[in-house]
């Protein structure tokens, strides 16, 4: 019988760092992600084809334009093209209601967005950490630069951050590796912005691209269309970084073509029992649920949650660091929704009619 403790929901960036956390911390773990598998390498399927072997050439995909009909709202980010829109959702599969503009771009399978993610990061200082108490907006945030700090550097030297050091209060340094060189019409730009104004910087962006080896993972080679899966592993991603890592422990099992629908939660214990997943191959609801076994392995697990939060959203420049934050209900953002003990014993292909607590698949 397999038994885990603890179930993340979601393969993206969150869903990656909950993985390895959880499973290097001891706790054997099962990743539930709702679109196919995508495995690193074999399935860049676009990685190094020319644009003329693609109909279209590579093309920009747009609103309205060709290839573009069955996804709308992918459509409207810049990074929506013909070589790699097999890594956004498609829209027709997946409608919502848009009572208000509201442009939700997501990725549809293990990895999730850190395939086609920017990888622009950047540490916020206490400008951003007091902005919004300084302007009377909003709550303030219950942290300040010096406590998250550590924890930028513990995800930076995972992930392997390129970029310079400059020494600037507004935009602290991180645990960089040396920063790309800029190209000859960069360094013009650099020389004179900063002529014409001494107290500017131009710098190269601090990137989640690593310009020296890391755990096995090879420096950018500069080939370039990076949305595209990189099999050098030169760039972060779920694929490339923490799930190697979290399968290397040999806890982590992961269940793709499945979506999380509900959690399930026990009003008496007042506390998550389980999820209620859909195959999306066979159609099939089942139920996996766990009980609560040892409250010790409870507490462990739930400080391996926390802990995990903080580090796997403790940097981002345009995601906001409480924006990967565990969710509470199925939805994009990954979850950790074990947070404990003996759980449910995976039988796919079982089929059986009901689950009781730490029993399974139903
Ligand atoms: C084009 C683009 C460029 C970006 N550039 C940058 C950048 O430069 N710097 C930066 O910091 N951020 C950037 N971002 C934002 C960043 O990519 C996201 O904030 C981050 O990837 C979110 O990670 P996540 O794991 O929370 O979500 P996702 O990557 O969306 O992962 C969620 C996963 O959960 C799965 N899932 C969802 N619901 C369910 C369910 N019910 N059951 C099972 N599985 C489910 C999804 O299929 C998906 O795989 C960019 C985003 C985009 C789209
Ligand atoms: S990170 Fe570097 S090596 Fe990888 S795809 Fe991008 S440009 Fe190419």
């Amino acid at each position: 019988m397999i038994t885990y403790d603890a179930i993340v929901v979601g393969s993206g960036i969150t869903g990656g760092w909950a993985a390895k956390e959880l499973t290097e911390k001891g706790l054997r773990t099962l990743m539930i992600e709702r679109g196919r598998d995508v495995v690193h390498r074999k399935d860049y399927i676009t990685e190094h084809k020319p644009s003329w072997d693609l109909p279209l050439r590579d093309a920009r995909l747009s609103v309205g334009t060709k290839g573009a009909e069955e996804y709308p709202i992918q459509a409207r980010t810049g990074q929506f093209r013909e070589a790699n829109k097999h890594f956004f959702i498609k829209d027709t599969k997946s409608p919502y209601i848009e009572d208000k503009p509201f442009t939700w771009i997501q990725g549809d399978q293990v990895g999730g967005k850190s395939l086609i993610w920017g990888r622009q990061v950047y540490r916020w200082s206490d400008l951003d950490f007091e902005a919004n108490l300084r302007d009377g907006h909003g709550v303030d945030w219950p942290l300040r630069y010096a406590d998250i700090a550590p924890w930028y550097s513990y995800v930076e030297r995972f992930i392997g951050v390129s970029g310079e050091k400059l020494g600037l209060p507004q935009l602290p340094d991180g645990e960089f590796q040396p920063p790309m060189e800029m190209n000859a019409g960069e360094k013009l730009v650099k020389t004179g912005v900063e002529r014409a104004f001494p107290d500017r910087h131009v710098t190269i962006g601090r990137v989640a691209i690593l310009t020296q080896p890391l755990n096995g993972r090879l420096p950018c080679h500069y080939c370039g269309p990076c949305e595209r899966g990189c099999s050098t592993g030169s760039y972060f991603s779920t694929q490339a970084s923490t799930l190697p890592a979290a399968q290397a422990t040999r806890r982590l099992t992961v269940l793709p073509n499945s979506i999380v629908h509900s959690v399930i939660y026990d009003a008496g214990k007042n506390r998550v029992t389980g999820v209620r997943v859909v195959d999306t191959v066979t159609k099939q609801t089942r139920t996996i649920s766990w009980t609560i076994t040892s409250w010790r392995a409870r507490a462990e697990a739930s400080r391996a949650c926390s802990t995990t939060t903080t580090r796997a959203t403790g940097r981002t420049g345009s995601t906001s660091p409480a924006s990967a934050t565990w969710g509470t209900t199925p939805r994009a953002a990954s979850m950790c929704v074990a947070s404990a003990t003996r759980a449910a014993p995976v039988a796919r292909d079982g089929g059986a009619a009901a689950a009781s607590a730490g029993s399974a698949w139903s």
